[in-house]
C-alpha cells in the first residue's frame, strides 16, 4: 500500500466552473478512485484562488464587494463535488485563514531567497505575469491577445536564478516526471533560455489593497502566484505543521501528483519546485498536464457565450456520461472538444447499447436462475489481459485508452454470450452455471473496471450483481442476482 496526494491547480474564481476545469477535477478524480481501488491511501486536494487581480476586476464589474463575490464563486467550485461527482479530501480557499498563515510560513522559509527591487516590466493582468518582450505575439500577450500593462515598482524578488542548475539536474534526472514528456522538453527549453529573479509581491495600491500581505511589511501584497503554489501544502495542514502535512508531504515515501493545464505548467514545474528548494521541502513527483477544451470546435470565451458549465451538461446527461465523454472523448493530454453531438453518440452507441445493452442482457440470463454461483471462469484469460491494459494506460495517465480496455472486454463478454447460447442450456445445469459463471466475473471484473470512471453506474451494477463493495467478490460464492432496470435509457433530444 503506497500513500499518495493527489492535486488539481486551483482555478480563479472570477468566473463560473467551465467545463476545461471540468475536465481536470474529473481526471484526477479518476486517479484518486483508481488508486484507493488499488488499496492506496489517497489524499485528494482541490480549491479556489481567490487572491488574484482578476478577482478584484470581476468584483468591480458586478459592482460587489471582491469577498462577496469570491465567496459566491468558491462555492460554485466546491459544488463540484456533487456535480461531477468528485471524491476529493479537502477544498483549500487561499482566502481561508490556514492558507494565509500558511502562505507567510512558506515566504518566511524562503527569506534567503528573497530581496527588494525596482523593477519596470509587461504584466498581462490576465496571466498575472510579467512577459519578456520576446515572449509577446506582436507586443501581444500570447494567452489573451491583449496588451499587457507597463509597471514599475519596487517588488520584493525571488532569486529564481539560482535554481537553473538544480532544476536543470532534476528534469535531466527526472526526478520530477512530467507527464507528457513533450511537455518536459518546453520546460527544458524555457530553463536553458535563463531564469531570471522574478517579483513576487506588488504594491498596495496595485493590488487594490486584496490579497495576503507580506510578512512585516504592509505596503506589498504577495505575488497571486506566489501565495496560490502554496495551496498544496497549506491545504494539508503546513501552517501547523499538523500530521497531513507529515504524512502526505514531508514524508517522502508518499507520491505527490499535480494534475495541471498547459497554461500553468511553468509555474508548477519552474517557479513551485524553486520554491520548495528554496524552503527545503521536498519535490513532488508528477506533474500531469492536459490540455484545453474547446467547444464546438471554437475557444470558449464569455464574449462569445460560448463557455460550458459543468452542471448544464449533467443536468441534461447524467453526472456519469458527462464524466465518461471527457475521458473517453478529449485526449489526456491534448487539446479536446466538447461536442453535443458525439456526446450524443458516445452516449447512444457506447453506454445505452454498449455498456447497458450488456448488463441487461447478462442478468435477464442469470436471473433464469435467481442466482450464481461464481466458480467457473471461460473468460479470465480476456479480464487478465484487459486488467492490464487498463493499469498501464492509467499508469501513464491515459484515461481514453483504459476505457477503451473495459469495452474491448464488453465486447469479449458479449461474443462469449453468443457462442455460448444459453438461452438454450437449462439452468441448474453444469453447462449453464458454467456459462453464468464466467459471465458473472466478467461483468464483476469490468464493473470495478468501470468504478473509477462512472461511480454510480458501478455502485447500481454491483447491487445488480448482488454484491455490494465487497472485497473480491469473485473469489467464489453464491451470488443473489437482481432484476436489472435501465442503464442508460434513450432518451429523444431535441
Ligand atoms: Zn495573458
Amino acid at each position: 500500500m503506497s500513500k499518495l496526494l493527489i492535486t488539481t491547480a486551483i482555478p480563479y474564481v472570477n468566473a463560473d466552473p467551465h467545463i476545461g476545469f471540468g475536465l481536470e477535477a474529473v481526471q484526477a478524480d479518476v486517479v484518486a478512485r483508481y488508486r484507493r481501488l488499488m488499496e492506496d491511501e489517497v489524499y485528494f486536494l482541490t480549491g479556489t484562488d481567490e487572491n488574484s487581480l482578476k478577482n478584484v476586476q470581476a468584483a468591480k464589474l458586478a459592482r460587489v464587494p471582491v469577498k462577496e463575490l469570491v465567496d459566491a464563486n468558491a462555492e460554485k467550485f466546491k459544488k463540484l463535488k456533487t456535480v461531477l461527482d468528485i471524491s476529493y479530501d479537502d477544498f483549500i480557499r487561499t482566502t481561508e485563514v490556514r492558507h494565509v498563515e500558511g502562505a507567510k510560513k512558506f515566504w518566511r522559509m524562503c527569506a534567503k531567497d528573497i530581496f527588494r527591487k525596482v523593477y519596470r516590466g509587461l504584466y498581462c493582468v490576465g496571466c498575472e505575469l510579467f512577459y519578456k518582450e520576446s515572449e509577446l505575439a506582436e507586443g501581444l500577450c500570447p494567452e489573451h491577445h491583449t496588451k499587457p500593462e507597463t509597471v514599475e515598482e519596487e517588488n520584493y524578488f525571488f532569486r529564481l536564478s539560482a535554481y537553473q542548475k538544480q532544476l536543470g539536474a532534476i528534469y535531466a534526472e527526472d526526478r520530477i516526471r512530467i507527464v507528457p514528456e513533450r511537455r518536459k522538453h518546453e520546460v527544458e527549453r524555457f530553463i536553458e533560455s535563463g531564469l531570471e529573479d522574478f517579483s513576487i509581491s506588488r504594491s498596495i495600491t496595485r493590488a487594490d489593497g486584496w490579497g495576503i500581505p507580506v510578512p512585516d511589511d504592509n505596503h506589498q501584497i504577495m505575488y497571486v502566484w506566489f501565495d496560490a503554489l502554496t495551496n498544496y501544502v497549506t491545504g494539508i495542514d503546513f501552517a501547523q505543521g499538523g500530521r497531513t502535512f507529515e504524512k502526505f508531504w514531508r514524508d517522502e515515501d508518499t507520491k505527490i501528483i499535480h494534475m495541471i493545464g498547459k497554461g500553468v505548467l511553468r509555474f508548477h514545474a519552474i517557479y513551485w519546485p524553486a520554491m520548495l528548494l528554496s524552503a527545503g521541502l521536498r519535490l513532488p513527483n508528477t506533474v500531469f498536464v492536459h490540455g484545453y477544451v474547446t467547444a464546438e470546435g471554437e475557444k470558449m470565451s464569455k464574449s462569445l457565450g460560448n463557455v460550458i458549465d459543468p452542471k448544464d451538461v449533467t443536468k441534461e446527461w447524467g453526472i456519469d456520461p458527462t464524466r465518461y465523454f471527457l475521458l473517453r472523448e478529449i485526449p489526456p493530454c491534448e487539446d479536446g472538444d466538447f461536442s453535443m453531438e458525439r456526446l450524443a453518440r458516445r452516449y447512444a452507441d457506447d453506454l445505452a447499447h454498449g455498456l447497458g445493452n450488456l448488463v441487461s442482457r447478462s442478468l435477464t440470463l442469470m436471473i433464469k436462475a435467481g442466482q450464481v454461483t461464481v466458480g467457473k471462469d471461460d473468460l479470465k484469460k480476456d479480464v487478465l489481459l484487459s486488467w492490464k491494459d487498463y493499469s498501464a494506460a492509467l499508469t501513464e495517465f491515459k484515461f481514453n485508452t483504459a476505457l477503451e480496455a473495459v469495452w474491448n472486454l464488453m465486447g469479449r463478454a458479449d461474443r462469449y454470450i453468443n457462442a455460448q447460447k444459453p438461452w438454450q442450456q437449462t439452468p441448474g445445469e453444469k453447462e449453464f452455471e458454467d456459462t453464468a459463471s464466467s459471465i458473472w466475473l466478467a461483468l464483476a471484473n469490468l464493473n470495478e473496471m468501470l468504478q473509477p470512471f462512472m461511480p454510480h453506474t458501478a455502485s447500481v451494477i454491483s447491487q445488480w450483481l448482488g454484491y455490494k463493495n465487497s472485497s473480491s467478490p469473485w473469489q467464489g460464492g453464491k451470488f443473489m442476482i437482481q432484476k436489472p432496470g435501465k442503464l442508460f435509457p434513450l432518451l429523444l433530444r431535441k
